[in-house]
């Protein structure tokens, strides 16, 4: 660095005028302060040397970041200020004379409690581990400084060297890793992404209280092929724009709403349900948008391919088929959330809804060797709505009776359609191993699932749910007494509706 101003005022006996200066050039570029040290480490001038937590006069010489800017490079350095007790991201150049020695170092520190702040009033969390293994910035205050494992006792005596936590009590981190893919968390669970952040040799880690979602990440990953990327973008991008928008929401709503505890809980988790949805809509549009062509040129290489005798026989063009297959229903249930409710309302006869569903899982039916009872009410139960949208809710309801009897010997499924008290009613229950005591909110989450990898994306049921209520419907799901579960779709007979 070769500022004429800093070398001549350096050289002046006065710092007076670069302090200004300094002061100035901190306001401006917003950062918690920039200071001269001399080659001693000794500060010279600092913008902050008219606060009481002025840096002039004091010391830094035992920071790194002051020896690396010394020996002609820049340094970077993250630590509780020694002066301050305030946490920061220091950076450091040399500052040449005119001979071209390095004859000072100028310093910057940057205020990181904004960044910490805005992941505190998040709903994510969020936490940055350095080298060694020690939290420096966390959504949660009470984690910063834990170690995630216990320090060696040279990692310790360097710490205590550089002052780099102002002599806080570096404890362990209470967190054990289940798997790769989660951690559990002063008895929560979360699934767990961790990612370098490159700089200094941090690392990101991300904790998210969706249980499987990584697994579909997995899953994602395996198809896509990086797409670990995506969600970790996807996270960045929840916090920035979502989250942030949800939580104004959310707050401004909160100062609104005077009513009773639960209704503010459940205006909570409807808000947070929408945001996450539409935080999805986005996703799934880019995500749908990005695999549309690749998949068809895929299906374009397969179809020559087919002619090519040896990959026929090899049952491979049969095996790549199937996976192209799957990726592009993977994209067709995403491309769901990208346009929701832009369909026309019609009559719609649930019976019709039926008989056409029957055409589509009849084959599933039938390998999973169950009985299947049904009880059709004889009228057509008219509804407005849209066909193709029931007749999803209806396939995702059997599939998940299926996939719950999987293991259940003398299965049964029965699905009943009636009308009762002006309202329509599906009903689809199955003898399986029922769902336990969740609640179908937490049933209906999107990427929740309890099913293998590859075989359930966690969808069905909040696409399921969004249907019905874009429809003025209601799910209702209940365990039987003597296992297996019971979903009804409820919605307003057509008559009723306007
Ligand atoms: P997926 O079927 O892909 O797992 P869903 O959103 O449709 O996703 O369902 C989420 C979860 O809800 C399932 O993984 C399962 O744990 C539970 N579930 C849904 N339907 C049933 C059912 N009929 N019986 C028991 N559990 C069910």
């Amino acid at each position: 660095m070769r500022y004429p101003i800093v070398i001549s005022a350096y050289t002046d006996s006065s710092n007076d005028l670069l302090n200004r200066q300094l002061a100035n050039f901190s306001r401006e570029a917003g950062l918690e302060a920039i200071y001269l040290m001399d080659k001693t480490g000794l500060v010279l001038a600092s913008s902050n040397f008219d606060t009481q937590q002025s840096f002039i006069g004091k010391n830094y010489g035992f920071r790194p970041y002051f020896n690396i800017a010394l020996s002609g490079k820049r340094g970077e350095f993250f630590g509780v200020g020694a002066t301050t007790g305030r946490p920061g991201y220091f950076i450091s150049e040399p500052v040449y004379d005119h001979l071209g020695n390095v004859s000072s170092v100028i310093a910057i520190k940057l205020d990181v409690r904004n960044l910490q702040k805005s992941w505190e009033q998040g709903s994510e969390r969020v936490f940055v581990s350095n080298r060694d293994g020690v939290i420096v910035l966390s959504s949660n205050p009470t984690w910063l400084y834990k170690t995630l494992s216990p320090l060696t006792e040279k990692q310790m005596a360097e710490i205590a060297s550089n002052r780099q936590f102002g002599g806080k009590p570096l404890s362990t981190f209470a967190w054990e890793k289940i798997g790769k893919t989660a951690v559990s968390i002063e008895d929560n669970k979360f699934i767990y992404v961790s990612a370098p952040a490159k700089r200094l040799g941090w690392q990101v880690h991300y904790l998210l209280s969706e249980r499987r979602i990584f697994e579909r990440a997995t899953l994602t990953t395996f198809i896509f092929g990086g797409a670990l990327s995506a969600l970790l973008a996807f996270a960045t991008f929840l916090r920035s724009t979502r989250i942030k928008a949800a939580l104004l929401a959310s707050q401004a709503d909160r100062t609104q709403l005077s009513a009773t505890n639960t209704e503010l809980k459940n205006a909570q988790e409807e808000l947070s349900r929408t945001s996450k949805l539409a935080a999805l809509g986005q996703l799934s549009a880019s995500v749908t948008h990005e695999l549309g062509q690749p998949i068809s040129a895929m299906r374009n290489y397969l179809a020559a391919a087919k002619l090519d005798k040896e990959m026929e026989s090899r049952n491979v063009w049969e095996k790549l088929n199937m996976l192209v297959d799957r990726m592009e229903n993977i994209t067709k249930q995403l491309r769901f959330f990208t346009k929701p409710g832009d369909e026309k309302l019609e009559n719609v006869s649930f019976r019709n809804v039926f008989t056409d569903v029957m055409a589509l899982v009849e084959h599933d039916i039938r390998a999973a060797n169950i009985d299947f009872e049904t009880d059709i009410c004889s009228s057509s139960v008219l509804v407005r709505g849209n066909r193709l949208r029931l007749e999803q809710v209806l396939v995702n309801l059997i599939k998940n009776a299926l996939a719950a009897m999987s293991s259940i010997e003398g299965a049964v499924l029965s699905i009943v359609i009636r009308e009762e008290n002006n309202r329509a009613l599906i009903s689809v229950q199955d003898t399986g191993i029922g769902f336990g005591d969740r609640k179908l909110v937490q049933l209906q989450e999107p990427f929740y699932t309890t099913q293998a990898s590859g075989d359930g994306m966690g969808l069905g049921l909040s696409i399921s749910a969004a249907i019905i209520e874009e429809h003025g419907g209601e799910l209702i799901a209940e365990n039987l007494k003597n296992g297996g579960a019971r979903f009804i779709v409820s919605l307003p007979l057509s008559s009723n509706v306007g």
